[in-house]
């Protein structure tokens, strides 16, 4: 057994997708996951809060 990344329950180890969260387990995908994890609340705040500035930008030109 070995836990979740993503909701620390324990999954078999041979299993590819969480059960509980359906998290990917190992992969390529994982470290696209890790990125985002990495980032605080505020900086997704301030993702979000960009990508809606510039879209009203575009929409105001
Ligand atoms: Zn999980």
């Amino acid at each position: 057994m070995k836990t979740c990344p993503n909701c620390g329950e324990l999954v078999p180890i041979k299993t590819k997708h969480c059960p509980h969260c359906g998290q990917i387990l190992g992969g390529s995908s994982k470290s696209t996951q890790n990125w985002f994890k990495a980032l605080t609340p505020t900086e997704i705040f301030l993702l979000i809060l960009g990508s809606i500035m510039l879209a009203v930008f575009l929409v105001a030109l």
